[in-house]
């Protein structure tokens, strides 16, 4: 009996364990494998509970009903065979082999052996599903031997599910013989071997499952998941002893009450009140699965809901942005084609002017002039909105990057000023500064990101402002100390009394695509993407941005932008300073001429090669022009180049297959020439992606003069650089 008492309560141990296992797994990943291995395990628990506490307190097995024990063991098998159905791969459910049958033959001795022990109903039950579960257990080995080297995976649950029966066949054929000693009754081995199942049936579906064995890392466990899991454990515990003492408490008031004798007529309640409580634990078990898987999904669909409207927000904002986009781009579009008509047409009628009626000739060229103004307007209107977009998916790509150096905030400020009070003065508003001139001139940072930043905040106040005034104001806040190597806090504010923002719509307002307030907005230009980029390179730089709106009535942005000072020498009136700046370096303003420099340009369209010829007439720079790879490489062939200017997408021939033609030419007049890609190129990682293609340099279409006078006079011999 020892020996039985110790499988017992192992088995009862086993099972408990392997429950509150594959309930969390459960409750983590929900699947219908976790529910099978649930159903088996909770069948089990019935019985051996049941059966296994009465046995220990009683020394006897329970008499009162054989339906009782069995009931649980019996709904036991159902699940384990629903279960290694479930677990098969998708490959393993077409495949049949014959020899899955052999389990059949060899349960039915056991059938008719055990015939005389358990009843007729009980055995035909278990024997169905014994030979159920072993037939697939054994059709999934087979198909594993026969596919592992085409990376079939190890059935888990197949071979513990297998071993369950086996260790089954052993106890139930092993009693229906006598036996010497308790010691040496396999029924005993195989009883103990068989609770192993209850234990590592959960470690089996995950690996079958390709789950880790615990929950991955990162997945957060909520707070009423961490309460509640040895809430659960501490129950079961308590409802496992309390069933056992109860019921030895029952014992020995039956007898002291009644006497031996008639205390054991009683003892069948002693089996029901077990049972009962088996049936509570069971029954709380579904509960606890039910409350915690209730409410993982509500919390899970609640999330969904959420993610789902923010998503459908994102898309119909990124739709709104394309729409607009079409807009934005046509309006400059549309700016620089009628613009060149009206030059067109102009120039046609001016040649009919009489040549002595220069007061019509001058009226002529003022009106062309204006036009070629509104043009290079319009063109760099288009061209700050594709700069909105390139840096917007550099921002999106992880790959913008502030470039820091040293700079004077003068020259930032009245670049900003210059560029704000001329849109500001087209629409008749006033435009005022207060900059506090004890900043510091001398600053290290991104000078060109602290200018786009700042030009941003003050254009959208020109743009939203139909009347009154744009206010900006620089300072520092008053305890902060200057000091050289240390960060200061540099304060924009800018104040406008333009159309303002609704509460509700500030929080908006930084988000990509989101442009608000559309009826009062609908005539003003705008992607939506200005206030997005800023307030992601202000996180770039450790700054912030902050608004205040009063709705009808205007506006406050405060940008606040960390800066390092480089000296503690403070800027004083910032014009001046520009200005004495101005008069003192003339040198760096300065153009050049190379006479002697001759350069070789290459691209496809004709257009390109005039602008390029255009921008460099001054210098005069001899060109050589070639309109594809191929011609470009038959006059390096001939003559030798200081700079050769390459366009990069060219049909048949791309610039980096010209460029490595041209270099492959061992001896020939090009050895060691810059190659320059000129290219409309300019996502994120362009500039690399050339220079690694063997490129000495990058110039981005359209080419801005100053850009290219900069590059060129950076790769010329220095000898061939006169200072105009
Ligand atoms: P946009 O290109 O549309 O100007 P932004 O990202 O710069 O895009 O601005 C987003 C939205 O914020 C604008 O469409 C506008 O509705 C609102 N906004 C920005 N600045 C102001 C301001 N100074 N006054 C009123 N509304 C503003």
């Amino acid at each position: 009996m020892l020996s039985e008492h110790i499988g017992n309560i192992l088995a009862i141990l086993l099972t408990l364990s392997g429950l509150i296992v594959s309930l969390f797994h459960y409750v983590a990943k929900p699947c219908r494998a976790w529910i099978y291995c649930m159903g088996f395990l909770m069948g089990n628990l019935l019985s051996n509970y049941y059966w296994g506490t009465y046995t220990i307190l009683m020394g006897d097995y329970p008499t009162t009903s054989s339906f009782m024990a069995y009931l649980g063991w019996d709904i036991g098998y159902v699940f384990l065979a629903l279960l290694v159905f479930e677990i098969r791969f998708e490959e393993e459910k077409a495949f049949f082999s014959p020899i899955s049958l052999l389990p059949i033959p060899i349960i039915v001795p056991q059938f008719l052996y055990y015939l005389q022990f358990g009843g007729i109903f009980n055995n035909i039950w278990q024997n169905f599903w014994c030979a159920l579960i072993a037939c697939v257990s054994v059709n999934s080995m087979i198909f594993y031997f026969k596919n592992r080297k085409n990376g079939a995976r190890k059935p888990h649950v197949a071979i513990l599910s297998l071993h369950f029966i086996i260790m089954e066949y052993i106890m139930w054929t092993s009693s229906c013989f006598a036996w010497p000693s308790e010691w040496l009754y396999p029924y005993t081995y195989a009883s103990y071997l068989m609770t192993t199942v209850f234990l590592l049936i959960s470690w089996a579906i995950s690996k079958d499952l390709d789950q880790p064995w615990r929950r991955a890392k990162g997945t957060p466990v909520r707070q009423s998941q961490a309460v509640l899991r040895p809430l659960y454990i501490l129950t079961l515990a308590v409802f496992s002893f309390g069933g056992f003492f109860l019921a030895l408490w029952m014992k020995e008031e039956m007898i002291a009450q009644l006497g031996e004798e008639d205390g054991i007529v009683l003892y069948p309640i002693i089996a029901l009140v077990l049972f009962v409580i088996s049936i509570v634990v069971i029954i709380f078990t579904v509960a606890v699965i039910f409350i915690f898987t209730y409410g993982q999904r509500a919390a899970e669909s609640k999330m969904l809901r959420i993610e789902k409207t923010n998503a459908e927000h994102a898309n119909a904002a990124k739709s709104d942005f394309l729409a607009n986009m079409s807009h934005e781009i046509r309006t400059p579009i549309n700016a620089v084609l009628g613009m060149n008509e009206m030059i067109l047409r102009e120039s046609l009628q001016a040649r009919e002017i009489p040549r002595e009626d220069t007061l019509a000739m001058n009226r002529v060229l003022t009106n062309i002039s204006t036009y070629s103004g509104n043009i290079e307007s319009a063109g760099n209107n288009l061209l700050s909105i594709i700069n909105d977009i390139l840096d917007f998916s550099k921002i999106e790509a992880g790959k913008l990057e502030i470039v820091n150096d040293n700079y004077r905030l003068s020259t930032v400020l009245n670049d900003i000023c210059i560029m704000v009070g001329i849109r500001a003065k087209e629409k008749k508003l006033s435009f005022d500064t207060a900059i506090d001139g004890s900043l510091p001139e001398n600053l290290f940072g991104d000078a060109v990101r602290v200018q786009q930043i700042v030009t941003n905040i003050l254009n959208n106040a020109v743009k939203y402002t139909h009347e009154g005034s744009v206010r900006l104001s620089v300072y520092k806040n008053d305890e902060a100390t200057i000091e050289a190597g240390k960060n200061i806090d540099i304060i924009f504010e800018v104040k406008d009394t333009g159309i303002g923002i609704r509460k509700e719509d500030i929080d908006k307002l930084f988000d990509k695509f989101e442009r608000v307030d559309l009826q009062q907005n609908s005539t003003v230009e705008g992607t939506g993407l200005g206030l997005a980029i800023t307030h992601n390179l202000l996180e770039m730089m450790g700054g912030s941005v902050s608004v205040d709106s009063d709705y009808g009535k205007g506006s406050v942005f405060t940008v606040v932008i960390p800066q390092q000072v480089v000296s503690a020498e403070p800027m004083g009136d910032f014009r001046n300073k520009y200005r004495n700046e101005q008069m003192s370096a003339p040198v760096l303003r300065e153009s050049f001429e190379a006479p002697e420099a001759v350069i070789l340009v290459v691209d496809d369209t004709a257009m390109n090669l005039k602008v390029v010829e255009g921008l460099l007439k001054n210098t005069k720079i001899g060109l050589d022009m070639a309109s594809s790879g191929a011609e470009a490489i038959e006059k390096a062939s001939k003559k030798s180049y200081d700079i050769i200017l390459m366009d990069q997408r060219m049909p048949v021939m791309d610039g980096t297959e010209a460029m490595n033609r041209i270099k492959e030419e061992t001896g020939g007049p090009n050895v060691g020439v810059p190659f320059i890609c000129l290219t409309a190129d300019a996502v994120s990682g362009a500039k690399e992606k050339y220079l690694s293609q063997g490129f000495t340099d990058y110039l981005t279409k359209p080419i801005n003069r100053k850009a290219l006078e900069e590059m060129l006079k950076k790769y010329l011999p220095q000898d061939k650089i006169i200072k105009a």
